[in-house]
């Protein structure tokens, strides 16, 4: 506004602005016939001479010019000659008033009217906060629905789930014979086993639309929102029907009630709730079947597993051998591969490898290729990227002097030499001394088959390797590196769990300590102690004798085979990397030596 009247200011006070003259000086331009017109504006008189020159007058209010003139005595015939123009004031006046009386006020209107529309977005964002963030897919409108053929492997889920998806595809069938159908299927496994991808799949083979939501999604700071949310989703899932609601990370929402300290869990309880009186209110021909997925079953709220709630459960394990191959084989379909790739030998390289891992393995392979500006995918790029994928990435700019990597050799020559000997101990697929991740070298030693169980020799052979390690340093150089720490830390750990979990020492076949599930300011509290002092004494003893008696398996084969030892370092310390038929060679050199 400011910049306006500076604006108007200028422009009035700008140089053509006529001059101002007394009534006199103009009855004397007219009695000399100077005059050529005169326009009434009111009290203000425009006058414009016969040479061009404009000037204003003002007279008195309500006097009109004619008689103005008549009092001057000016004779009419001199009247005459001007041009008259007179201007009715009246629509000017009315106009000027509204103008300025409206003009504010309008102004005012619109800011109150800017600031109401913003109020009201603040209301409208408030209310579609306890709205259901679900994203809903429709296999109908996308092209690339995803099948039970883009799932490989999971032969049992699979076939569990095919009745959920006759189900969908015809709900008439069982509702005429009366058959209660699941209304609840929770899928249980590791990360990344393909949990989402099934339940997409089981909406794309049944052709019915999707709702995904994550468990955590539904919890907020504000109390209420997440059973709006529940709510929400619900009522739009009834309006698709039949479709199917996949919730992520049930054990976000689904962990037992009441162990919780604190109060933000009366948010998670109420939303808990709201799931169980959803899943309650289903009409059975409602049509909905909800699928949840986690991979913490041991912490859900038994309420959840009761019949007529996620009563169905599938359980997913991590892909065995065969399964690896078919997954690879899955993801390679849109990679151009070289011929020498075999998913056999890959997936027997990557046992504990989930769905997701063996994706993210190919496509850091992919990655590789790109970034070398090659055209197909090699197989010695799938085992860099194994390698990659476990260890973190290769660090060939930290330079390791002579002397560390003589130790490293050393070090990773002891567990690859034990881990060689011991029967017990899977074979050695691959050793190096090329830094990766946080680790100086490393010996890669996987079993040639998947297992389900291990027992107690296998475990002590691990023990060994472990220290194969530490006590090849210790031999060679009469002393011992900060490296082997990770190896001692893991040690530790299976010689604990042997103890108090798997009932594998002299104290007998019970376990120790009670894993309890509890979540206080944000850190877990897990174990809990059901044993003595004196027992936690004897705990840690039987942990000591498990370690001792690794280190002694490790010395005893360190001692008997020094020389192939030694050579084994000779070759590190040349190749820096030697693959698993290297290795095996060296060995066999050196057997077929010994026999003639
Ligand atoms: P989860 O939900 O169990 O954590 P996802 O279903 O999100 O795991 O799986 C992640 C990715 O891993 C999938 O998108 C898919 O690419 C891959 N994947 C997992 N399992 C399989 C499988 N059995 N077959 C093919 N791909 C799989
Ligand atoms: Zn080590």
């Amino acid at each position: 506004m400011i910049a306006v009247g500076a604006f108007f200011s200028l422009y009035t006070a700008g140089p053509q602005k006529p001059e101002t003259v007394g009534i006199e000086i103009l009855i004397a331009q007219i009695k000399d016939e100077k005059v050529k017109k005169i326009d009434v504006k009111g009290e203000t008189l425009e006058i414009e001479l016969s040479d061009g020159k404009k000037e204003i007058a003002h007279k008195e209010p309500g006097e009109s010019l004619s008689t103005l003139l008549k009092n001057f005595d000016v004779s009419p015939e001199k009247t005459g000659k001007i041009e008259l123009a007179i201007e009715d004031q009246t629509k000017n006046f009315w106009i000027n008033t509204i103008l300025s009386f409206l003009v504010p006020f309008l102004l005012l209107a619109f800011f109150v009217f800017l600031m109401i529309r913003q109020v009201q977005g603040a209301n409208t964002r408030a209310l579609s906060f306890g709205a259901s963030r679900a994203r809903k897919f429709d296999p109908k409108e996308t092209k690339n629905k995803i099948t039970f053929a883009d799932v490989a492997g999971a032969a049992e889920a699979k076939q569990e789930l095919a009745e959920v998806i006759e189900f969908l595809k015809q709900p008439k069938k069982f509702h005429d014979l009366g058959a209660k159908i699941p209304k609840g299927v929770l899928l249980m496994g590791a990360p990344g086993v393909g949990k989402t991808l099934l339940a997409k799949a089981v909406a794309g083979e049944a052709e019915v639309p999707f709702f995904h939501v994550s468990g955590s999604e539904f919890i907020e700071m504000f109390v209420g929102v997440g059973s709006a949310r529940v709510r929400d989703l619900f009522t739009q899932a009834k309006k698709n029907a039949p479709c199917i609601i996949f919730v992520d990370e049930l054990d976000a929402i689904g962990r037992q009630r009441g162990a919780g300290l604190g109060g933000s869990h009366d948010e998670r309880e109420q939303t808990l709730n709201q799931i169980l009186v959803e899943m309650d209110g289903f009409d059975p021909t409602d049509n909905v079947v909800v699928l949840a997925g986690t991979n913490r079953p041991d912490v859900l709220d038994p309420a959840l597993l009761r019949p007529g709630r996620f009563d169905r459960r599938v359980i997913i394990d991590l892909p065995m051998i065969l399964d690896r191959e078919e997954i690879l084989k899955v993801h390679a379909r849109n990679k151009p591969l070289a011929q020498d790739v075999d998913f056999n030998r890959i997936a027997s390289r990557t046992p504990g490898f989930s769905g997701a891992d063996l994706a993210n393995l190919l496509n850091e392979a992919a990655i590789l290729v790109a970034r070398k500006n090659g055209a197909i995918i090699t197989m010695p790029d799938i085992l860099s990227s194994i390698e990659k994928v476990i260890l973190g990435p290769e660090r060939k700019g930290r330079l390791m002097s002579d002397a560390e990597k003589k130790i490293t050799a050393y070090h990773e020559g002891g567990h690859a030499l034990v881990s060689h000997i011991l029967p017990a101990a899977p074979p050695v697929q691959k050793i190096s001394i090329i830094s990766r991740g946080h680790a100086a070298g490393y010996t890669l030693n996987l079993p040639t088959e998947d297992r389900i169980f291990k027992n107690r020799s296998e475990f002590k052979a691990e023990l060994a390797v472990l220290l194969g390690g530490y006590t090849a340093e210790k031999t060679i150089f009469g002393d011992v590196t900060t490296g082997a720490s990770d190896d001692l830390k893991k040690a530790t750990r299976i010689a604990r769990k042997l103890v108090t979990q798997y009932g594998m020492s002299a104290l007998g076949q019970r376990t120790f300590g009670e894993k309890e599930e509890m979540i206080f300011l944000g850190r877990e509290i897990t174990e809990q102690r059901d044993y003595s002092e004196k027992t936690a004494e004897r705990i840690d003893e039987e942990m000591n004798a498990f370690i001792e008696e690794a280190a002694r398996t490790a010395q005893d084969i360190l001692n008997t085979h020094r020389e192939k030892l030694e050579s084994l370092v000779q070759l590190l310390l040349e190749k820096e990397m030697l693959e698993k038929e290297e290795f095996d060679a060296l060995f066999a050199k050196e057997a077929n030596e010994s026999s003639e």
